[in-house]
This record gives C-alpha cells, sequence and structure tokens, in this order.
C-alpha cells in the first residue's frame, strides 16, 4: 500500500531503519481486461490517468509502458512552463494546464518544485521583434500575463545577459511571462504515478505494445510483451512513437520525430534568476535549484527514433547561447542528452478521437509538451470519460488536418518551448 507521509512521520520513519514504502505501486502483471488502457508511461499517460481516476471516476484503469516510468521525454526536457502561444485556442490549453501546475504539489501530495520565475523570449531582428509584440498583444487579449520588455528592462531582471547591440544575436527586446517558470520533470510523472496508483490505477512498466487489435473499426484488445490485454477504450499517449502506434490500429497521422538535445553545465552559485530562452540562438536556459545551468538546443534536421543528437546542433546552440551569456565561458557542461520529439506540421498538439471507435490519441506535443502535461491529461480523460472533447481540446483534434483549421504555432513553439 502506498502512504502519504508528514515531516514528523518522515523524521520517524528514518530514524526506525525501517524499509520506505514505494512511491507507487508497481503492477507486475496485468489483468485480463481493464475499462481504459493508456499506452505510454510519460507525463500526459500518467496524468490521463491521474485525471480518470479522480476527476472522472474511472479506476479500472491500466497505463502500460514499454521501459521505465519517467524514460521518455518527461524526464528529458529542458522542464520550462509557459503559455505565451499565439492563437485562441492555444491559449486555452496551454492556460489551463498553467493553473493546474499552481496547485498540483497540493493535489498530488507530491513536491514537483514548481518555480514561477518568468520567462523571456528574446527577439533578435525586427522581424522577431514584430512577431513577438504581436504575441504579447494577443496573450493580453486571452488574458495571459504577458508583457513586452525594452533590453534595459530584461537586463534589470537577469544581469547577466549581454546587451550589448554590436554583439552576433543583439538584444532588441522580448516577452515576458512572470508566472512562466519550470519544475522538476521526474518529480512530475511521480507524483501523477502516486497519486494515480493510490486511487487503483495499474501502473506496468516493461510492458510494451506489440500490436493493437480491432473488431469492426472499435477497438478490442491490445498485444503486449505481457500478454493480450482486453479494453474497452485505449489511449495512445506514447509522444516519439505515436505514429508506430497508430499504423498498428491501421491508420496514420501526420507526425514527425527528431532527435532534441539538452545540456546541464556543472552547479554554480545562483547567477540566473529567469528562464531565457531565443528562437534565434537556438537555446533556452534557466538554472535548476542544484545550480546547474539547464540548456536546451535545437532539434536534429533528420527523422530519427535513436535517441541521441548530433555533435554540430549542441556546438552551434551554445556558441551563440556565449554571445548572450559570456559570462558561460568558462562553465564546463557535465552531462548532455536527447529524446525524440513527435512534430505536427502545425507545431501544435493532436488530443482527441481516432477512425477507430473507442480509440484516442495525445501526441504532437513536440518540442514544448511538458508545460501541458496537467492541462492535456485533463483533456485527453474528459474526452474519454465522455467520448467527446473538452473546451480546451475542442480545435487540436486530428480533424483539422481535414478540414485545414491548423493552428500554426511555429513562431511560440519553434525550438522554444
Ligand atoms: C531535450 C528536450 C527538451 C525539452 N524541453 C521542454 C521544455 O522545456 N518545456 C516543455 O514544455 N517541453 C519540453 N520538451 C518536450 C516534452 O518533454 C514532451 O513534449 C513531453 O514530455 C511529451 O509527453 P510525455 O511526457 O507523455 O512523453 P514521454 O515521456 O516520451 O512518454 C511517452 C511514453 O510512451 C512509451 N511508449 C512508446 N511506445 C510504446 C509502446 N509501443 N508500448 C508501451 N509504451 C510505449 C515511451 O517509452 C514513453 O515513456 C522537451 C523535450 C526534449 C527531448
Amino acid at each position: 500500500m502506498v502512504q502519504n507521509y508528514s515531516i514528523w512521520s518522515l523524521i520517524k520513519h528514518a530514524l526506525s531503519g525501517k524499509k520506505w514504502t514505494p512511491t507507487w505501486q508497481k503492477t507486475i502483471s496485468p489483468k485480463p481486461s481493464y475499462d481504459v488502457i493508456i499506452i505510454g508511461g510519460g507525463g500526459h499517460g500518467l496524468a490521463t490517468a491521474y485525471y480518470l481516476a479522480h476527476t472522472f471516476n474511472i479506476t479500472n484503469v491500466a497505463v502500460v509502458e514499454k521501459g521505465w516510468l519517467g524514460g521518455g521525454n518527461v524526464a528529458r526536457n529542458t522542464t520550462i512552463v509557459r503559455s505565451n502561444y499565439l492563437h485562441t485556442p492555444s491559449a486555452m490549453i496551454y492556460e489551463h494546464a498553467l493553473k493546474l501546475w499552481k496547485t498540483l504539489s497540493a493535489e498530488l501530495v507530491y513536491n514537483v518544485m514548481f518555480s514561477q520565475r518568468g520567462v523571456f523570449n528574446l527577439a533578435h531582428d525586427e522581424t522577431e521583434k514584430r512577431d513577438i509584440k504581436r504575441r504579447v498583444n494577443a496573450n493580453q487579449l486571452n488574458g495571459i500575463h504577458s508583457q513586452w520588455k525594452e533590453p534595459d528592462e530584461i537586463k534589470n531582471l537577469c544581469p547577466i545577459i549581454n546587451i550589448n547591440e554590436n554583439c552576433r544575436f543583439p538584444v532588441l527586446g522580448g516577452s515576458f511571462q512572470p508566472d512562466g517558470g519550470v519544475a522538476r520533470h521526474d518529480a512530475v510523472a511521480w507524483g501523477f504515478a502516486h497519486k494515480a496508483s493510490l486511487a487503483g490505477v495499474d501502473i506496468i512498466e516493461q510492458c510494451e505494445v506489440i500490436d493493437i487489435k480491432t473488431n469492426q473499426n472499435r477497438i478490442s484488445e491490445i498485444i503486449t510483451t505481457k500478454g493480450n490485454i482486453k479494453a474497452g477504450k485505449v489511449a495512445i499517449v506514447a509522444a516519439a512513437n505515436s505514429s508506430v502506434l497508430a499504423n498498428m490500429a491501421g491508420f496514420d497521422i501526420p507526425i514527425k520525430t527528431h532527435p532534441l538535445q539538452a545540456l546541464v553545465s556543472e552547479p554554480v552559485k545562483p547567477i540566473m534568476p529567469t528562464v531565457v530562452m531565443s528562437n534565434a540562438v537556438h537555446a533556452y536556459v534557466s538554472q535548476s535549484d542544484k545550480g546547474e545551468l539547464v540548456v536546451g538546443a535545437g532539434i536534429d534536421g533528420f527523422q530519427s527514433y535513436v535517441p541521441t543528437g548530433s555533435f554540430n546542433v549542441i556546438e552551434a546552440s551554445i556558441a551563440a547561447l556565449l554571445q548572450l551569456f559570456p559570462t558561460f565561458s568558462r562553465l564546463k557542461m557535465m552531462r548532455q542528452w536527447a529524446g525524440n520529439v513527435d512534430i505536427a506540421p502545425d507545431a501544435s498538439p493532436i488530443i482527441g478521437h481516432t477512425p477507430v471507435k473507442d480509440l484516442y490519441i495525445n501526441c504532437g506535443w513536440g518540442t514544448g509538451g511538458f508545460k501541458a502535461t496537467p492541462g492535456s491529461g485533463y483533456a485527453l480523460a474528459h474526452t474519454i470519460a465522455y467520448d467527446k472533447v473538452h473546451e480546451t481540446n475542442k480545435h487540436h483534434t486530428l480533424e483539422r488536418f481535414f478540414t485545414g483549421a491548423l493552428v500554426a504555432e511555429h513562431g511560440a513553439a519553434a525550438v522554444a518551448h
């Protein structure tokens, strides 16, 4: 049984020499059938299971994960959370997520270390300046806290930034979202798993889905490396592997999978009070609570399912970043890693029904889905529970690729998150 700990019980337990109970309960073998099966134990899959159980009272749920919990993009990202996208449909889903972030630690009884330290998106030429100002205006109309800042105001909030106008990437200003920030990514997976597991959700690791069976165009069962499991409803929440799973069920989705890399430096004293992102520089940086600078790079230009990126990509990002932050030149980078991101043609997510009855999909978050984790999980859980899209994902269904009602967010999403 998973337990919640108070501070006193933590101290008592630490001194007693007893074994710790796990944060979430592992299920080794799946049951023969479930009301709902979620394919993918990343942040979005676990959040979906949590909201199904807690908000929509559907608890006969399994999350099947081919690797280990938190082994996918949920714990490979650079943890930036913001909602300042251009279009109203995006504002709806990302802003709803931001509201959920604010109370998430208390709700999950698990500290996801959500820190609202503010996020800058920099402009380095007149076109970017115009685009970002347009986004700020659109954000304000949608009730999102977004402001335009001049270079000296940026310097005021982030003193180590170089605003010399003669450098390679001169800072001409930028947007600032004060309630954006960062969260601890693996804690988000563990926190959702913790509360979902308490509600009776089975979380099954090392359980790869290798086929999806339908009967008269309705979902019937999934074939996994731990046997066949029947399901009333199934959701594909598999990020980079979404198109592979869609193909198993007999349809295509317009997703391309690319490597995306990040790096961390050696830890240093607090020098970076906010998050700074730049599309032109192709980098985004924040400082972790341990003091490491967390730097994200651009995607590799080619498609790949291999979670390693090319050296030239990080080399270019770091070289450009040094123009913005010359003081970083003496830092040692400690670690580099990559994930594989699922990119839709309009740089917006897909959440909703599929051509197969009772089979749902949530993917296409590309380089920026971490920030949406609670909002995305909520929207998909609602869609599954009522077989009807939620207000926040009604513009994000697969249907838009047939109607042409795309939600083009390349400027706000781009490589930056
Ligand atoms: C380097 C990097 C930096 C990023 N930075 C940010 C950022 O700062 N802010 C932001 O908002 N977003 C960021 N992102 C994007 C964000 O991480 C993703 O959009 C988001 O995490 C995707 O959702 P997820 O957590 O559910 O995916 P994942 O954690 O990848 O979950 C999908 C799961 O499905 C499982 N799976 C796949 N196939 C199968 C199968 N056949 N059977 C069973 N299980 C299967 C996988 O093993 C995986 O665990 C970044 C991504 C990367 C790689």
